[in-house]
């Protein structure tokens, strides 16, 4: 498996039915939120906002999308987002640069052996700016899994 070429989100969400097939599939997998477009794979020049993992990718990125385009709370003490922290954080950063969140690109990746694994070194290696933590430590036994063991495509 690869990763999905990156969606210019302004493009992608302009045209539904056109887009259909690159919905995101209803399976598990690792997803990218990035302020650049990148090719084969996301990395460090891609300016990447946002790693997670979602065992229904579909679903989630669908949250996260709602919150990005800043269909999120704002209520004073009301913890975090209604669906997605990660959308809510990037929806906040948006709002800070001043940048269309219709601007940012969306990008993901099925058939990692290991989500948790993933999304941890993919946090390490590409340092996206909204994640606050390094992702959920894996107690699988033999695990962390490097990428290269993990899923050979994420590394050059
Ligand atoms: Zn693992």
């Amino acid at each position: 498996m690869n990763w999905h070429n990156p969606q210019l989100l302004r493009d992608w969400l302009s045209q539904p039915l056109l887009h259909r097939n690159s919905r995101p599939p209803e399976g598990s997998g690792i997803y990218v939120v990035s302020e650049q477009p990148w090719v084969d794979r996301p990395d460090a020049k891609a300016e990447v906002l946002w790693v997670g993992q979602a065992r229904y990718l579909r679903d989630r990125i669908r949250r996260l999308v709602a919150e990005i385009l800043g269909f999120t709370t704002e209520t004073p003490g009301y913890a975090g987002s209604y669906y997605h922290n990660g959308g809510h954080k990037i929806w906040l950063y948006c709002l800070g640069q001043n940048k269309e969140p219709l601007d940012l690109f969306l990008g993901w990746h099925m058939g990692c052996a290991c989500l948790n694994c993933a999304e941890a070194e993919l946090i390490k290696a590409l340092k996206p700016r909204c994640n606050s933590q390094r992702g959920n430590d894996c107690h699988e036994p033999g695990h962390p899994l490097s990428l290269q063991n993990n899923c050979p495509c994420m590394v050059p």
